[in-house]
C-alpha cells in the first residue's frame, strides 16, 4: 500500500486516546498516513559527546558528569533544588524547577548522564531545561573518561502545538511504525531509486522517525524531497503537455458590450446589483476565466481524460478585489449546474467569505453553506446531506471541505484563497473529490470518463518571476493590477524605537476622527518558560531568535488600553485566543464596537475592515517582507487616507535597513517580492519556506532546486525511453 492510502484513523494506534487525538488534529494529523508523514523539522544529534566547556558552540551539552553538591533556594512551594555538576572540563548547575525528586535520583557523589542547554547566568553555567539520569550511584568520574554517553541517538525534532510534546510524538510514532510501517510501497520507479542512490519509501519513513545516524536521516530526507519533487514535476509536465493539445479560444473581445453579453444569467444579475463598477483588470480576468469554464462544460471536453481543465493562479495585490472575481467564476459554474467549494486557510477568513457570499449571492437565489472542522455534528449531518443532493451551490470553509465524509453531487469548481501551503498532495485531493462526486461516478458506471473540477488559486502574496516557472509551471496566471478607484496608497512611515509616543499621538488623531487602528507585535507574551514552549508559538518561526526585550501583544494590550488609550476600546487577538472568541472580536471590530485591535500576525491575511486606517507594527524588522506587505494591506481599503507605521529597533542591521526601505518606497507587491528574494540571496539557508510564498510538504523549490532538476530530467528520460 502507498503511504498516502493508509487512511486508518490515528486513534487506532495503541495509546492514542481522545485527548491526544485532539492535539494531533491541531497539527492536521488525522490518519496513519498523516502521522507517518508528519516529518521532523530537524534532527538532534546526540551521538556526539559535547562537554560542558563547549556549551557556547552547541545548542545542547551531552556529557557524563559527577554530582559535586546540592543546594536549595526559595521557600515553601517555590523551594528549588540546585545540583552542582562537573564533567572534568567545567562546572555547571542544574536548576530543578518543580523537580525536587531529583535530590534522590541524582545524589551527591554519583556519576550522571546530562543533556541540556546551558547559559551563563548569575556568574555560573546553568541549565533549566535538561535531561539527567544516574549511571553510577557512587564512583569517580575518572573511571568514565572514555565511556560513551548513554542515551546516544539521533532524535527527530517535530513541529509542536500547545500541549503536545516531543516525547509524546516520538512515542506514538514508534508505535505507528511498528503497527503500520511494514509494506509501504514506493512512489518512484525502482530504476530511479537505484540510479540516484535513494532509499525505498518504507525505509525512508522509518529512518526519518528513528534514524540510527545523522547520515541516515539526511538520506531519508533527500529521498522524500526527491519523491515530492518528482510527483510535482510529473503533474507540471503532464499538464503543460495537455495544455498544448487543448485549443485555447484565442481571440477575446474586450469591449464593454461584449463583456456584458458574454456573462451567464447569474453573473449578469450580480453585475446589476453591484454598487460600483468592475475594474478593467477584473473584467479581463473574468473573461479569461469564463472561457476556461465554458471549455470545461463543452461537448468537446466530455470523454477526454485530463488532470485539471482550468488550473489558474489569480494574483492581485491585497484589496484588488479577487473575491468578487471568484464569485463571478462560481456563478458561471452554478449556471452550468456544477457545485463550487471555496477553501480559506483560517476559520476567520472563511467566515468572512461566507458572510460576503451570503450578502451578495443569496439574493440571487444561490445557496451558500459554511463548513469548518468546528461545526457541531448535529448541524453537520443535514449540511452534508444537502451537499450530496445538490441543494447547496457553493460551500465555503477550511480544509474540512475535503475530508473523507464530505461528498458532493457534482463538484466542478474549487477556489483556494491565500493558501500558500498548497502542494501536490492537496491538488490530488481536490481532483479525487471532484471525480468522486455522485454525478461523475455515475458517468464512470456508464463507461464514460469523469470530469475533473476546475481549480483556481488566489494569492495576494506576489510570487517572484524566478519562482513562478518552477513552482507554478502547470498553472495559467491571471493578474489584477488596477485597484478599485478611489483608493489612496497607504503612507508608510519609518520610526526608530524610542519615538513610539509620536506614533501613538498620530494614531490618536485618527481614532478621535472615528477611525480604527491595528497594533501588531512579534510575540504573544513576554517570555518563554522553556524551549518546548517557544516551539509552539507559530508567530515566532519567522524571526531569527527569540529575543529578550521584545514587546509582546499581551503586555502591550495592557499598556495601550490602560495607559495610552484609556478613552478607546481595545481588544487582543492572537493564535492562542479561542477561535470563537477571535471571531467575536473581529466581528466587533468590523462593526466599529472596538477601536483598536492589538494582535500578532494572525491578522495578516484576509481581514477586511475599510474603516481601519492605521497599522502600527512594532519591531517591524522582525517580520518578513511579505508579511509586512500583507499587514500593511489591512489598511487603505476604504476611501480615507491610511497610514502604516513601521517601528524598528535601534540596532538595525544594514540588511534590515535595506528591507524596510523597500517597503517605504513602494507599495507594489511584485517589486517587493523580487527585492525580497534578491536580498535573501540564493544562499539563504531557510530557503523560501519561511518567506511565505509557497511551500510543498518537505521539499523547498529554491533550496532543492538541483534535486528538482534531477527529477525533471528523470521523468523526461523515462518518457522518451
Ligand atoms: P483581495 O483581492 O485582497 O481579496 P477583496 O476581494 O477582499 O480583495 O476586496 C477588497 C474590497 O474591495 C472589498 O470590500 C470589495 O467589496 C471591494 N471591491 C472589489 N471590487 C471592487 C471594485 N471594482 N470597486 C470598488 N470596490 C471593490
Ligand atoms: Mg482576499
Amino acid at each position: 500500500m502507498k503511504l498516502k492510502d493508509i487512511e486508518t484513523p490515528v486513534s487506532s494506534v495503541s495509546g492514542v486516546g481522545p485527548a491526544l487525538e485532539k492535539l494531533l488534529s491541531k497539527v492536521d494529523v488525522f490518519t496513519i498516513s498523516d502521522l507517518l508523514s508528519y516529518w521532523p523539522r530537524d534532527f538532534e544529534d546526540r551521538t556526539r559527546h559535547i562537554p560542558l566547556s563547549s556549551w557556547k558552540s552547541f545548542p545542547k551539552v551531552h556529557t557524563i558528569a559527577q554530582v559535586i553538591n546540592h543546594s536549595w533556594f526559595g521557600y515553601g512551594r517555590m523551594k528549588t533544588l540546585r545540583v552542582i555538576i562537573d564533567d572534568g572540563t567545567a562546572q555547571g548547575a542544574l536548576i530543578c524547577f518543580n523537580r525536587p525528586f531529583l535530590e534522590k535520583s541524582l545524589p551527591v557523589g554519583s556519576v550522571i548522564a546530562v543533556t541540556g542547554a546551558f547559559t551563563l547566568r548569575y556568574g555560573e553555567l546553568q541549565s533549566t531545561v535538561f535531561e539527567a539520569s544516574c549511571i553510577d550511584k557512587n564512583n569517580s568520574i575518572d573511571n568514565y573518561r572514555n565511556a560513551p554517553v548513554p542515551g546516544s541517538a539521533v532524535l527527530p525534532v517535530y513541529p509542536l502545538t500547545a500541549g503536545l510534546t516531543q516525547a509524546q510524538i516520538r512515542k506514538v510514532m514508534a508505535k505507528a511504525l511498528k503497527e503500520y510501517g511494514k509494506g509501504i510501497e514506493d512512489e518512484i520507479p525502482e530504476e530511479i531509486i537505484e540510479k540516484r542512490g535513494l532509499m525505498h519509501k518504507m525505509q525512508a519513513v522509518a529512518s526519518m522517525h528513528q534514524p540510527k545516524s545523522l547520515e541516515e536521516a539526511l538520506l531519508a530526507k533527500k529521498t522524500l524531497v526527491y519523491e515530492e519533487l518528482y510527483s510535482f514535476q510529473k503533474i507540471i509536465l503532464e499538464r503543460s503537455e495537455e495544455h498544448r493539445k487543448i485549443a485555447q479560444s484565442a481571440e477575446r473581445n474586450d469591449s464593454p458590450e461584449s463583456f456584458e453579453s458574454a456573462l451567464s444569467p447569474l453573473q449578469k444579475q450580480l453585475l446589476a446589483r453591484l454598487p460600483f463598477s468592475l475594474t478593467p483588470d477584473q473584467k479581463h480576468v473574468i473573461a479569461e476565466i469564463n472561457s476556461d469554464i465554458d471549455l470545461s462544460h463543452s461537448e468537446e471536453a466530455r470523454g477526454k481524460q485530463v488532470q485539471f481543465r482550468m488550473a489558474r493562479l489569480l494574483q492581485g495585490d491585497v484589496g484588488s478585489g479577487k473575491t468578487l472575481v471568484a464569485f463571478f467564476a462560481a456563478l458561471r459554474t452554478i449556471d452550468y449546474g456544477g457545485q463550487c467549494a471555496l477553501l480559506a486557510p483560517t476559520e476567520i477568513l472563511a467566515r468572512q467569505h461566507a458572510e460576503n457570499a451570503a450578502k451578495m449571492l443569496e439574493p440571487l437565489g444561490v445557496t451558500v453553506a459554511f463548513l469548518t472542522g468546528n461545526l457541531h455534528a448535529a448541524n453537520r449531518a443535514p449540511l452534508l446531506a444537502e451537499l450530496k443532493n445538490g441543494g447547496i451551490n457553493i460551500i465555503i470553509g477550511t480544509h474540512a471541505l475535503f475530508s473523507q465524509s464530505v461528498l458532493y453531487k457534482n463538484l466542478r469548481f474549487v477556489l483556494i484563497d491565500e493558501q500558500h501551503r498548497f502542494g501536490v498532495v492537496q491538488r490530488n485531493a481536490i481532483l479525487d473529490k471532484g471525480r468522486q462526486s455522485l454525478e461523475q461516478k455515475a458517468l464512470v458506471e456508464k463507461g464514460e470518463i469523469p470530469q475533473p473540477p476546475d481549480f483556481m488559486l488566489m494569492s495576494a502574496t506576489p510570487i517572484p518571476q524566478t519562482l513562478a516557472h518552477t513552482v507554478f509551471g502547470d498553472l495559467d496566471v491571471s493578474v489584477i493590477k488596477t485597484m478599485p478607484s478611489g483608493r489612496k496608497p497607504v503612507l508608510t512611515h519609518l520610526t526608530r524605537q524610542g519615538n513610539e509616543a509620536r506614533v501613538y499621538e498620530a494614531v490618536r488623531k485618527e481614532l478621535a476622527a472615528g477611525r480604527q487602528a491595528y497594533f501588531v507585535y512579534p510575540l504573544i507574551e513576554k517570555q518563554f518558560e522553556d524551549e518546548e514552549e517557544a516551539e509552539y508559538k507559530p508567530e515566532l518561526r519567522q524571526i531569527d531568535a527569540p529575543g529578550a526585550g521584545l514587546k509582546s501583544a499581551e503586555e502591550m494590550f495592557q499598556f495601550l488600553s490602560q495607559q495610552v488609550y484609556p478613552e478607546f476600546k481595545c481588544a487582543l487577538v492572537h493564535s492562542r485566543v479561542d477561535e470563537m472568541e477571535q471571531n467575536r472580536i473581529l466581528s466587533d471590530f468590523r462593526d466599529g464596537k472596538i477601536n483598536i485591535l492589538i494582535a500578532t500576525s494572525v491578522v495578516e491575511v484576509g481581514v477586511d475592515v475599510p474603516n481601519a486606517t492605521c497599522m502600527v507594527i512594532e519591531h517591524a524588522d522582525r517580520f518578513g517582507l511579505a508579511a509586512l506587505h500583507q499587514l500593511r494591506g489591512r489598511v487603505g481599503r476604504g476611501a480615507e487616507q491610511s497610514q502604516c507605521f513601521l517601528i524598528y529597533s535601534e540596532k538595525l542591521s544594514e540588511l534590515g535597513k535595506a528591507r524596510l526601505k523597500v517597503l517605504h518606497e513602494t507599495t507594489d507587491g511584485f517589486v517587493i517580492a523580487e527585492e525580497d528574494l534578491k536580498l535573501r540571496g540564493p544562499g539563504d539557508v531557510n530557503g523560501i519556506q519561511q518567506s511565505g510564498y509557497f511551500t510543498l510538504g518537505i521539499a523547498d523549490p529554491v533550496r532543492d532546486k538541483s534535486i528538482m532538476e534531477e527529477a525533471r530530467a528523470d521523468i523526461l528520460r523515462l518518457k522518451s525511453s
